[in-house]
């Protein structure tokens, strides 16, 4: 039997909407529309697919303040970062694949080795099929469409499965489909939680590509990986950002600021450990508490969007306060109440063994800790199992890229924080247990396709070299080795004679 599902404002608790959840039992009817939708899809030519494309961008940017207010409304966000960082991006994407694709889709030529004379060799792309993507709460439309958008440029059909937590904006995207008039089953929503994802993977994807915690990521992978589905995972992170004596110090203040408490730190890339020489600590800590308490709940700090993610929170920040760290800004959580809006706190007096500084919070919390040396600060920043993103700041170029090159992450920034991820032409995607495979950029589209390498021979000699028969063949087989890739400066002779000997047979 189908529940009635219930979407509710995570700071009021007043209902949004209410309709009905996909039944499990609807999972293999599904696969069957989206193969049927694939089928026709990948059939279409790309100028016919960027169509598309041309018409959502148009569609989102005639109803920008509807679907801010939907993305609000399902979040909590305020509605400048509802505007930037969940919709803006998309709009981005979809302007960047509208004119990047054909050439990112194309047969791409590569050379030959004079070994292979007269041959040709190229890379074609081919959709994989039917793609599984499933999203979380907190960028819930950006992390939904991205995906979708590229999975859909590249040929395959997709089956969304958006967070449970926000789950409007599955209704959202299955409105701008029928707007613009996408193939029917071409992307289907399934509407639901963790039962109805495990379904959906353990059904026939040919490809999953999630976003989310370690937790289910790793679920996902061991799941695909037994029957070798492809997959991507976009995971958490433990952000760390370093600070140098020789930093813009203001503008790494504000940096902080924002990195840490953009989205309320629910964001996977969250500033979420800040090591500050101790040369300029104090100083930096000072400017932090006065720039930090300027801050407007509501109006720069929306409220959080889980509620279980204020558990989370809260258990980091009452493990710092008992393990010795010093509340600066924000109340204490004993004084938290029931609200969902959560002042910004920065803890100092850190040590190693605390959650703040092992386990992802992604809350508003930023844990501030001295260093003295350089190598001290890249061990300390590389010392999680995380490695999503990080960001140095210095006005010294070398040490910058020293110390950045140092870092085991999938992203870095210099003197700025998170903005990597936005730039459409940056592939992006986690190290460690930040997640496996890429998306943005040109690897957007090949992780939702098949590369085919391909070698052509005109078809005009009788045979090759080293098909049968080998009778006196290894030792003419040997000196073309040692021509070949010898440095001998009469390599290119040899090969020539040799070649020569052969084209008379
Ligand atoms: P989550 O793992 O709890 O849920 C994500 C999605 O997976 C939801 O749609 C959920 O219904 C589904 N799901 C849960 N269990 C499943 C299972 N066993 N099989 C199939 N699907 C299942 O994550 P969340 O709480 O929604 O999101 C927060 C996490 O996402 C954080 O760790 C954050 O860092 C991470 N995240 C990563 C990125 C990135 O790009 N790397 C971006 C945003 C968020």
């Amino acid at each position: 039997m189908k529940n009635v599902l219930i979407a509710k404002h995570p700071a009021t608790g007043a209902t949004i909407d209410q309709w009905l959840e996909t039944d499990i039992q609807q999972v293999p009817e599904m696969y069957e529309k989206a193969s049927s939708a694939f089928k026709f899809w990948s059939s279409r030519s790309l100028e016919t697919r960027l169509s598309f494309i041309t018409k959502m961008k148009q569609y989102l940017l005639d109803h920008m303040d509807e679907i801010v207010e939907e993305i609000c409304s399902a979040t909590g966000k305020v509605k400048t970062e509802a505007l930037t960082a969940d919709l803006m991006p998309v709009i981005d994407i979809l302007q960047h694949y509208e004119k990047r694709a054909p050439k990112i889709l194309k047969r791409k030529r590569v050379s030959t080795p004079l070994l292979f004379v007269g041959k040709s060799s190229y890379v074609d792309y081919f959709p994989l099929g039917t793609v599984l993507i499933i999203s979380p709460w907190n960028y819930p439309f950006q992390l939904s469409m991205t995906p979708v958008i590229s999975a859909l440029i590249a040929g395959n059909s997709v089956i969304l499965k958006p967070s449970e937590v926000t789950p409007t904006i599955g209704l959202l995207i299955e409105k701008i489909a029928r707007e613009i008039n996408l193939p029917k089953n071409l992307l289907q929503v399934a509407h639901g939680g963790k039962e109805l994802g495990q379904e959906l993977v353990s059904a026939t994807p040919d490809s999953i590509f999630f976003t989310g915690s370690v937790e289910t990521g790793r679920k996902i992978g061991i799941e695909a990986s037994k029957r070798f589905i492809p997959y991507t995972l976009e995971l958490g992170g433990k952000d760390p950002m370093i600070v140098f004596e020789d930093a813009p110090l203001k503008r790494a203040v504000h940096g902080a600021i924002w990195g840490s408490f953009t989205n309320a730190g629910q964001v996977c890339m969250s500033v979420e450990r800040v090591y500050v020489q101790s040369s300029v600590h104090g100083e930096f800590i000072d400017r932090l508490v006065e720039e930090t308490k300027k801050l407007k709940m509501g109006e720069d700090v929306g409220s959080l969007t889980f509620h279980q993610q204020k558990d989370i929170i809260k258990d980091h920040v009452l493990d710092a306060i008992d393990k010795g760290a010093l509340l600066l800004t924000g109340q204490h959580p004993d004084n938290w109440g029931d609200s969902m809006y959560i002042e910004p706190m920065i803890l100092t007096n850190i040590t190693e063994d605390m959650k703040v500084v092992r386990e992802e919070t992604f809350g508003p919390v930023m844990p501030v800790i001295a260093f003295t040396t350089e190598e001290e600060a890249i061990q300390k920043a590389n010392n999680t199992e995380f490695g999503l993103n990080a960001s140095v700041w210095t006005k010294d170029n070398g040490k910058a890229n020293r110390v950045t090159s140092k870092l085991v992450t999938g992203n870095a920034v210099i003197n700025d924080v998170l903005v990597s991820v936005a730039n459409p032409h940056l592939p992006f995607g986690g190290v460690k247990s930040s997640g496996t495979g890429r998306y943005h950029g040109d690897e957007g589209l090949y992780t939702f396709c098949r590369q085919m390498s391909v070698m052509k021979d005109p078809g005009i000699k009788q045979k090759e070299i080293n098909w049968y028969p080998y009778q006196n063949k290894y030792k003419k087989v040997r000196t073309l080795i040692q021509a070949y890739f010898s440095n001998n400066k009469q390599k290119a002779e040899l090969l020539r004679s040799f070649y020569k000997q052969l084209l008379k047979k």
